[in-house]
């Protein structure tokens, strides 16, 4: 498999390039838009064809480069069906499969942070791509779209700690430079969702989260809801 793991400097945003080798179909998930010239070369240079563009959520802090990347490479558009991308070309829902070229990747809700999150599963490669439900030691914050620290807390117990320990597990974002984990390592060392965290107080953590709204937001949810479409952000 073709594997790069992508970053946008400017809001700590992970995008991931998976590609078959054998049909060179690719998948981008989460590309971000600033970004979209230097995706579109990457794709190109290594000879693959973007089949699709997946969404693990409808981000707050960024301008997703779907519908860009629709337009000029015809890639389709998978989004969370819970997600409520007006736009997208297929509303994913929990246990679907989206098959790029040989790659296999299940989908699986995994709502807490926004309503319409999803976690990204290539078990042939042994990686999960999680979006914001679960970072290197940390989570996405529960305080805005419809976020609630419960649904978090069995999302992420229940459908991630679920897949093997070695499983290779890449965040949407990360703030220390840390760029993958492994369900073992969070199970042991997350502060807020490892082993030895009961709901009581992971609910209290999220409580107490104190984090300033996201410059973007006003922008980036509408436009995110079109697939960064509209309203024109730039
Ligand atoms: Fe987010």
């Amino acid at each position: 498999m073709i594997f790069r793991q992508l970053i946008d400097p400017e809001t700590f945003t992970y995008s991931y390039l998976l590609g078959d080798e054998r049909t060179r179909e690719a998948v981008l998930i989460d590309p971000v838009l600033e970004q979209i010239e230097r995706d579109c070369a990457l794709v190109g240079e290594l000879g693959l064809r973007l089949h699709c563009v997946l969404e693990t959520h409808v981000h707050a802090d960024h301008v997703t480069a779907s519908g860009r990347l629709r337009r000029r490479l015809g890639a389709r558009i998978g989004a969370g069906a819970c997600a409520g991308v007006r736009n997208a070309d297929w509303a994913l829902a929990h246990g679907q499969c989206v098959r790029v070229g040989d790659l296999r990747i299940e989908v699986r809700a995994t709502p807490g942070h926004t309503a319409g999150c999803v976690t990204y599963i290539c078990s042939d490669a042994g990686m999960a791509f999680t979006g914001d439900a679960l970072l290197v030691r940390g989570c996405g914050r529960t305080d805005f779209q419809e976020g609630d620290a419960e649904t978090l807390f069995h999302s992420v117990r229940d459908r991630i700690f679920s897949l093997p320990d070695e499983t290779l597990l890449y965040p949407g974002h990360d703030y220390h430079g840390r760029t993958v984990s492994t369900v073992a390592e969070e199970k042991r060392f997350n502060p807020r969702l490892g082993l030895d965290v009961c709901l009581e107080e992971f609910r209290e953590i999220m409580a107490h989260v104190d984090l300033a709204a996201p410059k973007r937001i006003a922008v980036a949810v509408p436009a995110n809801l079109q697939s960064g479409l509209a309203p024109c952000p730039v």
